[in-house]
């Protein structure tokens, strides 16, 4: 029957999609099984792939730590050799030798000096990479470094016939904290840079206030040249360490590579950023930013205006625009009403129109090399003119072409200053100049030149002394040798503690400038070291002078402890520099430098391990304040011995009651009370001829005077070590 058989056909027809149905259904799930079986398999070979990846970066990152500390190690042993030859040649150069040894031996020394730069910077980048480097956090006046490192690289700018100019935003304020030497350092690495690719042109620095709250600031410094720039594909890769923009140029220029690399790292740590722009043969600006600290307000602010330039009418004579807009700058800080010429011819026009207004130039600001009309022909032209005879003229050289001073004098210029000038030395220039001579003919007997830095230089010239230098931070050093070859000095430099034992163990020095914190061995561990009596060292009182940071004033007590003699603040200065030179340098000129001597005196001699130097009974120590000068005594007291012994038990027991005096100022927070007692203290002791007594004292009173207590406090533990080995002096010797 046709409905049966519809029926049979519709249920197997069923049967067949059930089956069918049921066929599907499984092979999805063999499907999905599959996937899954494959996806575990991709999972693991994942997971493998990852684990070998972790692997790999762990072992890129033990390769790179173990590279890090190899180069380390490497720089480190190299130095040790290295600090041998140029030290030794030093003592070379101090014999006789002929023409041509010297020769010789002042190039051995200079190449040692270069190679010795470059391990610097390998060293120096190798611990940043390692994590290893620590900021200091000290306090600075930013205007001061900006002068000292516009002067250096001036100097090198100036040399290629290149401008170079630095000028910061008078809004930022200038006493500031942080790491000074680092700053410093990737300044000089970005404007070194733009000197070295720039022909010629100019290179402008500028400093100018991002950001500022109650406790710091956020600045941003550029370095902005003309030179022959950077094609736009390399400029992805040049904070990438030892990249060069193309092998030529390392060719032509020389370089590692390595400095924009350490100043991004640097500026990083510092809290900020690096970037460039730089368009090929037009030239390139780097900048960076930094987060800087405030320090806290009250303490020696000096910004405040010079009350006699207010107002005054300035006319700045510069054909370079940069220049004549630092100058307008500064000028306007301080209240001064400046204009601007481009030229002589523009400036007379300027003076001229000036006094139809009634409205004088009291001064004229003058570029010395100018196109045309140069600064010396403006001078003459504005002096030949009764009606300019009230206008004071100043004239700007440029560093290493300094004007004769004569001859501008002659002119009638009254005064002269170096570009880049100082903010405080233009300031005090255009003072004096406006104070000097009223109403009378300019140019009183000599041309005003408060060249700040020049009066010190040569200071030590005469005493032919060999200083140590032990510093870890390559510009810190850069800096400090630079003081002191000012100064006369020669220095040799080494980077930690132990370094400089071993310097000291063969070579003569007379001096050790001395870091606190170095790695490796610090500086207190190093006189430490050098004071003990199981020491070799061959001059074991040698003065050693503390490089402190000025916000840990713990450590100046530990310093003193260790046996280091005074202290510097850092960032250091050619000025206080110059105080403790002048304090601890030895002062006789005729030492023979080979003498053996000196090898000996110390370590025979010694008797305690910290600090006493200048023992009187050491005939060859040749440093230091004496601790007792009996001969000065006795003499003093026409050779009564007698008298001389009553009035030194007099002394003894007088002492201790002024220094229990002085305790209790310092307690109370007295500091001119301090001053007073430390005073007293000084007159005593260089009564009786207790010259390293003296000295304390006499640092005291400076400190209590400066209203100081801290730095008073400080010379506590080593004014009572004075007075006890004073003490024990004059009881022995008398
Ligand atoms: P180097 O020691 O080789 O100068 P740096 O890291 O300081 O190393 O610079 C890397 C490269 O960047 C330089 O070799 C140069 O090619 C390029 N460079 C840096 N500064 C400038 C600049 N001001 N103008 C042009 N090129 C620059």
């Amino acid at each position: 029957d046709g409905s049966d058989f519809w029926v049979e056909v519709s249920l197997s027809l069923m049967t067949i999609q059930g089956q069918q149905v049921l066929f599907t259904s499984m092979r999805d799930i063999t499907d999905r099984k599959r996937a899954e079986d494959e996806l575990v398999e991709t999972n693991q070979l994942l997971e493998a792939a990852i684990a070998r990846a972790n692997e790999m970066a762990v072992q890129a990152e033990m390769a790179a730590i173990a590279k890090s500390e190899f180069l380390a190690n490497m720089s480190h042993e190299i130095r040790t050799p290295m600090n041998g030859i140029i030290g030794m040649t030093g003592l070379l150069l101090d014999t006789e030798l002929t023409e041509d040894q010297r020769r010789y031996a002042e190039i051995v020394r200079a190449s040692g000096q270069s190679l010795l730069g470059l391990i610097n910077d390998i060293l120096d980048f190798s611990r940043i990479e390692a994590k290893k480097l620590d900021l200091e956090f000290l306090d600075f006046d930013l205007s001061g470094l900006l002068d000292d490192f516009a002067a250096s690289l001036a100097l090198r700018a100036h040399e290629k016939g290149v401008e170079f100019l630095c000028t910061a935003d008078t809004a930022i304020p200038t006493l500031l904290r942080g790491d000074p030497g680092r700053l410093r350092q990737v300044l000089t690495n970005l404007a070194g840079n733009a000197i070295k690719f720039t022909h010629d042109g100019e290179v402008a620095v500028r400093a100018v206030l991002l950001e500022e709250n109650e406790n710091d600031v956020l600045l941003r410094f550029s370095v902005r040249d003309t030179g022959i720039g950077i094609p736009k594909e390399k400029i992805g890769l040049l904070f990438n360490k030892f990249s060069q923009v193309d092998a030529s140029t390392t060719r032509k220029y020389g370089g590692t590579g390595l400095g924009l690399a350490i100043s991004k790292q640097l500026a990083e740590l510092m809290g900020g950023e690096i970037g460039v722009n730089s368009e090929e043969s037009k030239g390139s600006e780097f900048w960076f930013s930094v987060r800087l600290g405030k320090q806290p307000m009250g303490r020696g602010v000096e910004n405040s205006p010079a009350a006699d330039l207010r107002g005054v009418r300035v006319l700045i004579v510069d054909d370079n625009t940069t220049s004549r807009e630092i100058l307008r700058t500064h000028l306007a800080s301080w209240g001064v009403r400046p204009a601007e010429a481009r030229d002589g011819p523009e400036a007379i026009h300027a003076l001229f129109l000036a006094l139809e207004e009634n409205d004088p130039f009291r001064i004229a600001l003058i570029d010395m090399q100018m196109p045309g009309m140069d600064g010396e022909t403006l001078g003459r032209i504005i002096k030949a003119d009764e009606r300019l005879a009230e206008t004071r003229m100043v004239m700007l050289t440029s560093l290493g072409m300094r004007g004769n001073t004569q001859r501008l004098e002659e002119i009638g210029f009254a005064s002269c200053g170096t570009k880049p000038i100082r903010h405080q030395e233009l300031k005090s220039i255009l003072s004096l100049v406006l104070t000097k001579g009223n109403g009378v003919e300019p140019v009183s007997r000599s041309i005003t030149t408060p060249h700040v830095t020049n009066e010190k230089s040569n200071l030590f010239a005469d005493r032919r002394r060999r200083i140590l230098l032990a510093e870890d931070n390559i510009t810190n050093q850069q800096v400090a040798l630079g003081i002191l070859k000012k100064l006369g000095l020669h220095a040799d430099a080494v980077v930690n503690g132990s370094e400089a034992l071993k310097a000291l163990k063969t070579i003569p020095y007379d001096l050790v400038l001395m870091d606190v914190q170095m790695p490796e061995m610090d500086g207190i561990e190093a006189t430490r070291q050098i004071r003990s009596s199981q020491s070799m060292m061959p001059n074991r009182r040698i003065p050693v002078i503390a490089m402190t940071a000025h916000a840990l004033q713990g450590d100046r007590e530990r310093c003193f402890k260790a046996g280091m003699n005074d202290y510097v603040t850092k960032p250091v200065s050619t000025q206080a520099v110059a105080e403790v030179l002048n304090r601890w340098l030895p002062k006789d000129t005729n030492t023979n430098p080979d003498e053996s001597g000196k090898l000996n005196d110390a370590s025979s001699t010694g008797k305690e391990d910290n600090n006493e130097e200048g023992d009187a009974s050491s005939p060859n120590t040749h440093h230091a304040p004496a601790i007792f000068d009996r001969a000065a005594l006795l003499d003093r007291l026409m050779d009564d011995e007698d008298l001389a012994r009553t009035v030194a038990e007099g002394f003894l027991e007088d002492i201790p009651l002024q220094i229990e005096k002085l305790r209790g100022c310092l307690e109370s927070g007295d500091a001119p009370g301090a001053e007073r007692q430390a005073h007293t203290i000084k007159g005593a002791s260089a009564n009786v001829g207790g010259d390293a007594l003296c000295a304390v004292a006499s640092e005291m009173e400076m400190a209590g005077k400066a209203g100081d207590l801290t730095a008073v406090k400080v010379r506590m533990p080593d004014l009572e070590a004075q007075f006890g080995v004073l003490k024990e002096a004059m009881t022995r010797e008398l």
